[in-house]
């Protein structure tokens, strides 16, 4: 439905502007940014004077939201069905996502092509942009399962990457460089320009240090699967902290990570390496129920999802409510807040065009309220969602 002053859902408006405190690098600034055929072409600071004709108002304008874990949402399951990743692309949105990584936990052998071939078929699904496949395990520490099954891990073929490989639809693994063949992986993958995050792993201090030596960029979810800090015995945690090589990806949904652990690591990695991920499963975006992780159920209640016997398996977090966490919880400025799911997942990505508002840049903006609700989201200059007439009836034509 075309609603007053917005272009229509399917269509990408040539030419508009959106206008209020726009994120740019560490802060809010009163604004406008301007678009034609999908792209920014224009930052303009201050008064603005000759915009387009459309202008959209907001009271915060930021980057699109880049969620790089998402095992599912909204009743579906990456790896469950061919249809999961079109209808996350078309669900995300809502939570001020343009683009996201769809998210495998370790599974059995024959779900891999699957997903590889589901995967291609829905690149150019509408919405919100599938980047590539996150694979999360199966070369991973069976002492920090988490929800993954000890079976996939057992039965994980050796040459399990190579369809992916192939294909080039593998942006992100997550690994425990600890284990046999551990650093061989990190190298090669790199090799391949996917990047390797370190996480369901048992290492010690110095041998996550190692897998950043060898290439890895990124830690898997901080704190939740991961050898923890001891004075004695730093762990993984103490050099995912500590090593400013590495981006950490956080759950901030104040149970993953206590709102004082989310606090310590803005301390330890400053926003510039914290990376706000959902590490969403099936039941978000859902009611309370029953809902599945890799044929396992999975209990979800308002705030959490955990295994039957309690085990955390995956959140019901929404990108755009980590934000609001990050600054409820924190401190942290808006801006740094919404950097943090935007600029530092792309910059993680190594994406040229996207995660910052600049010329040059896609249009993938997130439009929010000051209570930093998502009123609007554009991908490439496209309406993807807008929030109901009523309650957006700020954002108006000119
Ligand atoms: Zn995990």
């Amino acid at each position: 439905m075309t609603r007053p002053g917005l272009p229509p859902a399917d269509d990408r408006a040539s030419l508009f502007a959106v206008r209020g405190r726009l994120v740019l690098d560490r802060d809010l600034v009163p604004g406008a940014v301007v678009v034609r055929d999908g792209r920014i072409v224009d930052v303009l600071r201050g008064p603005a004077r000759e915009l387009p004709a459309t202008v959209h108002e907001a009271e915060v304008v930021s980057a699109g939201f880049i969620d790089l874990q998402v095992n599912g949402g909204f009743g579906v399951e990456v790896g469950d069905s061919p249809q999961a990743i079109p209808h996350l692309a078309a669900r995300l949105p809502a939570t001020g996502v343009t683009a996201f990584l769809p998210t495998l936990v370790s599974s059995a052998p024959e779900v891999y092509p699957r997903a590889c071939e589901a995967f291609l078929a829905s690149r150019d699904a509408p919405g919100a942009l599938p980047l590539g496949l996150h694979l999360e395990g199966p070369f991973i520490s069976l002492h920090r399962l988490g929800a993954h099954r000890a079976s996939a891990i057992r039965n994980a073929p050796p040459d399990l990457f190579d369809p992916f490989l192939d294909a080039d639809v593998l942006r992100l693994v997550t690994l425990a460089p600890e284990m046999e063949g551990g650093l061989d992986r990190i190298h090669r993958l790199c090799a391949h320009h996917v990047v390797v995050s370190l996480g369901h792993t048992d290492a010690s201090y110095e041998q996550l240090v190692q897998g950043i030596d060898a290439g890895a960029t990124m830690a898997t979810h901080i704190y939740s699967a991961m050898s923890g800090f001891h004075h004695r015995a730093p762990g993984a945690l103490g050099a995912a902290l500590l090593d400013d090589r590495l981006v950490v990806g956080l759950i901030a949904d104040g149970i993953h990570s206590h709102p004082a652990s989310i606090r310590l690591a803005l301390r330890a990695k400053r926003p510039d390496r914290v990376a706000l991920v959902t590490d969403a499963i099936a039941g978000a975006g859902m009611p309370p129920g029953v809902y599945s992780l890799d044929g396992q159920d999975v209990v979800v209640d308002s705030t959490a999802a955990k295994l039957r016997d309690g085990t955390l398996a995956g959140s019901v977090l929404a990108l755009d409510q980590a934000v609001r966490n990050v600054v409820d919880w924190t401190g942290t400025g808006v801006a740094e807040a919404c950097r943090m799911a935007s600029e530092v997942p792309a910059r993680v990505l190594g994406l040229p065009c996207k995660g910052r508002i600049a010329a040059g840049f896609d249009a993938d903006l997130v439009l929010l309220d000051d209570g930093l609700h998502v009123r609007a989201t554009f991908r490439e200059g496209r309406l993807l969602y807008s929030r109901a007439p009523a309650a957006a009836s700020t954002i108006t034509g000119r």
